[in-house]
């Protein structure tokens, strides 16, 4: 199964779009970036989106996915899925009929555009043949990272995270990491205070794994300090490790 990285990016910029990634063809983890790339006909395959925190970067897209949504014919509907505080954020702050309309509601509440997937940290869903989990993780909101089961293979992707624990060492083995750097080594009081991490602060939350990963990919850095951090990243020598681009395909 393929995991396109639609966005990847702590900060909007040109060419530079906030966190989406589609696993197959109907999965978004994060929906940062999902409108402004993904073509109408893709986006049309699209059915289940995890996110991991109610910050704007991480849901912006949703609004847009919805207004696509119902414009089709023969359209079919999206289930958002997330901890209660985040799928509260999204219903109270987003979808709450004043920034825009509350499209659980449309065009009728039994057949909805949109609906909400209340998720329990640390059980996994099955869908589609994957294993879905969501763990909690340390940031400036309530927040989770993910690990998906691709049938043996795992992915862990931690969302927007500082130092955490519970994450690492849920399962045995990992096969992928998606792990944030957002900050640079001078700005990590700042990645600390703000729940995020800097490239020494990453590379000390990836030796919890109990086992090495295969690969190692970077998200979330902010595009402003490039010539800073991705030096400062290669220069830790972590085997497998890849620094994200949009539009990067990878297969699991
Ligand atoms: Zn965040
Ligand atoms: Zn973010």
């Amino acid at each position: 199964m393929k995991i396109t990285v639609l966005g990847c990016s702590g900060a909007e910029l040109p060419g530079h779009n906030p966190p989406g990634f589609l696993i197959g063809d109907d999965l978004l983890l994060d929906a940062g970036a999902v409108t402004s790339v993904l073509p109408e006909e893709a986006q049309r395959h699209l059915r289940h989106i995890f996110i991991t925190h109610g910050h704007l970067d991480h849901i912006r897209s949703i609004p847009a996915l919805a207004d696509n949504i119902i414009l089709r014919r023969g359209w079919n509907g999206v289930k958002l899925y997330g901890i209660k505080p985040v799928l509260d954020t999204i219903r109270d702050h987003l979808l709450n009929d004043h920034v825009w309309p509350d499209f659980t509601n449309i065009p009728n509440s039994d057949n909805p555009v949109m609906t909400y997937a209340e998720i329990e940290t640390g059980q996994w869903i099955t869908l589609n043949g994957l294993k879905i989990m969501a763990i909690p993780v340390n940031h400036s909101v309530p927040a989770t990272g993910y690990l998906v089961d691709f049938g043996g293979r795992i992915l862990l992707y931690t969302g927007d995270t500082g130092p955490t624990d519970e994450i690492w060492r849920a399962v045995e083995r990992v096969h992928t990491v998606i792990v944030e750097v957002s900050f640079p080594e001078r700005m990590t009081a700042m990645a600390l205070k703000t729940g995020h991490m800097s490239p020494s602060l990453m590379k000390a939350d990836l030796a919890k794994l109990k086992h090495p990963p295969e690969r190692v990919l970077i998200t979330h850095l902010k595009p402003q300090t490039s010539d800073e951090i991705i030096p400062e990243i290669e220069a830790l020598g972590i085997p497998g490790l890849t620094i994200l681009k949009d539009g990067d395909v990878y297969g699991m």
